[in-house]
């Protein structure tokens, strides 16, 4: 098959690679219709890596990238909720899906002694930026996506719009809180369009990049600049500041900002990664212990979302609209990375298609 394989820093290429096959009977293989690349996969493009994803040790090359869909095409002889030609959503993050916490839906605590379960990291376990993928644990870590949910929305499932829905539940989010999410890529962007379907009062999007932020007024927030923020937000909250704030940009400033907006006794959930610079942790926390503020700094489970996420799409109170920006051919993915690499203002998200 063609793939994209990562060969190091700014360095993926378009290339043969070996098709998968199915390597447990709790596996599935989908013939991959589209995939996207998130600002995680950014940090990958950076050589910026994360725990056991340790790229200075020789390792073979894999093909990049967790956010895929696809068709079924093979499934493994224990698999017993999917078909071949099942329309597939694939979760980010997997797991070995044998474990007592994977067949409990818990991604994150598979107690597999397989690093980085997650795709596209890692030569542990190739991503969908491909013509195929093997899908790991397939009745537990993907689901069939029902017609009326487009394929972009699809997309957004297998991490933005969970990680974003993940940050506002974390954060402690009730209906008629009102809300600041910090960072309008699509994760903030997603956090924000679901808290406004989920009846917040108020919410506002902050994000330096304008035509970022101005996609949130499409669907009723309140977009402000950075340097407006805290100004804004606490004029209009009765100098309190908001009950929950959410955190995607991954910026120790903008992680120590989310403190300075939230009111007292409120909450904050923290999804951005930082993976270079120092979170400067103890002084946060002293802010946070002041004001009486719960903090949730975490890595989605993505399935947790999808029941919400999934009835919110199907009812149209959330669509994810004007987020894929730009769409490419597999074999042009070297040039999508580049591209959403320089953080060009019309860039949101960018669709590859094998
Ligand atoms: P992105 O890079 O597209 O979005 C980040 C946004 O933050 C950009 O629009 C940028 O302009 C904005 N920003 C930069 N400085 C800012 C500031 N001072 N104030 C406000 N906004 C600022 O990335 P994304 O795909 O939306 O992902 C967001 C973050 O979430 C990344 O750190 C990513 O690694 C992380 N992530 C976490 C999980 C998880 O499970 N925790 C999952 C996926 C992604
Ligand atoms: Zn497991």
């Amino acid at each position: 098959m063609k793939a994209l394989v990562f060969h190091g820093p700014k360095d993926i290429r378009y290339e043969d690679f070996p098709d998968p096959g199915l390597s447990s009977p709790h596996h599935a293989i989908i013939e991959v219709s589209h995939c996207s690349i998130c600002g995680s996969d950014l940090h990958l493009y950076h050589g910026d890596t994360v725990g056991p994803m340790d790229f200075s040790l020789p390792q073979p090359q894999f093909c990049v990238g967790h956010e895929t869909i696809g068709k079924v095409v093979e499934v493994g002889k224990s698999v017993k909720n999917l078909q071949v030609g099942d329309r597939l959503l694939v979760a980010g993050g997997a797991g070995c899906g044998l474990c007592k916490f994977c067949k409990a839906g818990d991604l994150r605590r598979c107690t597999s002694d397989r690093p980085a379960m997650v795709y596209g990291f890692s030569p542990h376990m190739n991503g969908g930026q491909a013509d195929y993928l093997e899908v790991f644990a397939a009745d537990n870590a993907a689901m069939k996506i029902p017609d009326t949910v487009s394929d972009e929305q699809a997309l957004l499932m297998t991490d933005a719009a969970a990680t974003g829905h993940f940050g506002l539940v974390g954060s402690r989010f009730e209906p008629g809180d009102s809300v600041a999410v910090i960072g309008q890529g699509p994760v903030g962007l997603m956090a924000a369009e679901v808290a406004v379907a989920m009846g917040a009062s108020r919410v506002f999007t902050i994000d330096p990049i304008k035509a970022r932020r101005d996609l949130s007024r499409g669907f009723g927030a309140t977009p402000l600049h950075p340097d407006e923020a805290r100004n804004v937000i606490l004029q209009e909250t009765g100098g309190v500041g908001v009950d929950r704030v959410v955190e995607a940009v991954g910026r120790p400033e903008t992680i120590t900002q989310t403190i300075r907006l939230v009111r007292p006794g409120g909450g904050v959930g923290i999804v951005g990664v930082v993976l270079d610079g120092d979170w400067g942790g103890v002084p946060f926390l002293r802010r946070a212990q002041g004001k009486s503020v719960s903090v949730m700094a975490g890595i989605a489970n993505v399935l947790d979302s999808w029941p919400t996420l999934m009835g919110l799409f199907e009812s149209g109170r959330i669509k994810g609209d004007g987020m894929f920006t730009h769409s490419f051919d597999l074999k042009d993915g070297a040039d999508a990375y580049s591209l959403f690499d320089e953080r060009a203002d019309g860039v949101v998200k960018i669709m590859i298609k094998p």
